[in-house]
């Protein structure tokens, strides 16, 4: 029987997870991130304990994805010094002996809900996690939206909120949408995490409207059937209702929308969208080159 590997791979964990043909999930690992080497090594020696015909790697960024680069498949400019540079997919392969397909978090966790959640049936969806970081991944007619590699809508400029004089977390723009409400920025700003914060805080007002800033940005931009939230912060639901209340005022009336409640939706696959969605980047590739072999043969 076809089995399907999945790696999430972010800056605090990865998610180790096998899964037979049907999709079922069979073994799941979380092992903390560390320098590569040592980290990959747990990562080896998980999936020789449980063999796999391919393998989906949803990972942290920025990583090469245009397939013609010679660094394709390297994690690049990361803040995470020690994988600056690291071609983490060449040591998977290398190490495995199989076939490794790589995207970025965002877009695996999108490509999750695509097949399998709240995006099943549609044609395009765009995916947004507000963690520890912000981003998006997107997809239109079965394929990622990428050009020189992947976007990065994370960073996206958002207009500060006239009453939220924070300056934002982000090293590079400081104000930036992940900059201004990320976990670490909500943390940053009030001194306290975002499940410590009441309901009513003012944060809770401004995150949602650089949420729904961004929203309003993408729907212009991308035009996505719908547009779904994951992570952390995303735990306090109550921001989804403000976000859609302040979507249909910034866009007063100019584009036509469906129920906001249809177009702005959570994930739905219980944290386990991006494995999901490397399960099925594994089956996809293993498919394709069925179909090629037997058109050779
Ligand atoms: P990661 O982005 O590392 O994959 P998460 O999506 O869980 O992980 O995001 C972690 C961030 O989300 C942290 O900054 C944390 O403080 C924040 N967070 C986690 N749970 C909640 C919650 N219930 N309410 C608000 N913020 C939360
Ligand atoms: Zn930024």
């Amino acid at each position: 029987m076809t089995h399907y590997g999945a790696i999430e791979a972010g800056g605090t964990k990865f998610v180790l997870a096998v899964g037979d043909d049907q999709f079922n999930l069979l073994e799941k690992l979380s092992i903390p991130t560390r320098k590569p080497e040592e980290t990959l090594e747990e990562v080896v020696a998980f999936f020789k304990e449980h063999p796999i015909d391919a393998l989906g790697l949803g990972s942290f960024g920025p990583i090469d994805l245009n397939k013609d680069s010679e660094t394709y498949g390297w994690i690049t400019n990361t803040p995470k010094l020690a994988w600056q540079m690291f071609d983490v997919v060449g040591y998977l392969e290398k190490a495995l002996k199989v076939p490794v397909i790589p995207t970025t978090d965002v877009n695996a966790a999108c490509y999750g809900e695509y097949r399998f959640g709240v995006a099943k049936g549609k044609k395009s969806a765009v995916y947004y996690t507000v963690g520890t970081g912000i981003g998006a991944g997107a997809i239109n007619q079965g394929q990622f939206i990428s050009g020189l590699s992947h976007p990065e809508m994370g960073h996206m400029k958002v207009v500060p909120h006239p009453d939220d004089d924070f300056q934002g977390a982000c090293p590079f723009h400081g104000n930036c949408l992940e900059g201004m409400a990320s976990g670490p920025a909500i943390e940053k700003r009030t001194g306290k995490k975002g499940d410590q914060l009441s309901v009513d805080d003012p944060t809770w007002d401004f995150v949602s409207d650089y949420l729904a800033q961004a929203i309003y940005n993408t729907a212009l931009m991308l035009d996505p059937e719908v547009i779904i939230f994951g992570g952390g912060v995303m735990k306090q639901t109550h921001v989804l209702n403000k976000v859609r209340t302040l979507v249909t005022q910034y866009m007063n009336g100019y584009k036509e929308l469906p129920a906001l409640t249809d177009y702005i939706k959570l994930a739905s696959l219980n944290d386990n969208q991006g494995v999901l969605g490397c399960f099925a980047l594994a089956n996809d590739y293993l498919e394709n080159k069925k179909v090629l072999e037997s058109k050779v043969n």
